[in-house]
């Protein structure tokens, strides 16, 4: 279980996410081209929430700084 292993990720609030309403022209999630690491991707398309590939995140938050409604947050779990 990867994710068990993991100290700390990124998580996206589903109920704060609105592509619609941080990109109203192109409904395009900002902290997609902000994650270097390419873990977050809008994989229905433009106007979808995006999803985070958390086991693989590096903890460093610029997803955090890149959303303009909060939506994305930092999970620490375990010891
Ligand atoms: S995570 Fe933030 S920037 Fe990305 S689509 Fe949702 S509200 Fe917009
Ligand atoms: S915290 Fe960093 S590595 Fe993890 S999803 Fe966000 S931008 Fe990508």
């Amino acid at each position: 279980m990867s994710l068990q292993s993991k100290k700390s990720f990124a998580s996206l609030d589903y109920t704060r996410c609105d592509p619609s309403r941080c990109d109203p022209v192109e409904g395009l999630c900002a902290a997609v081209p902000a994650c270097s690491h390419k873990l977050i991707k809008q994989l229905d398309g433009p106007f979808t929430s995006p999803v985070i590939f958390q086991d693989m995140c590096m903890g460093c938050w610029d997803c955090i700084e890149a959303c303009p409604l909060d939506a994305i947050s930092a999970t620490h779990i375990g010891s």
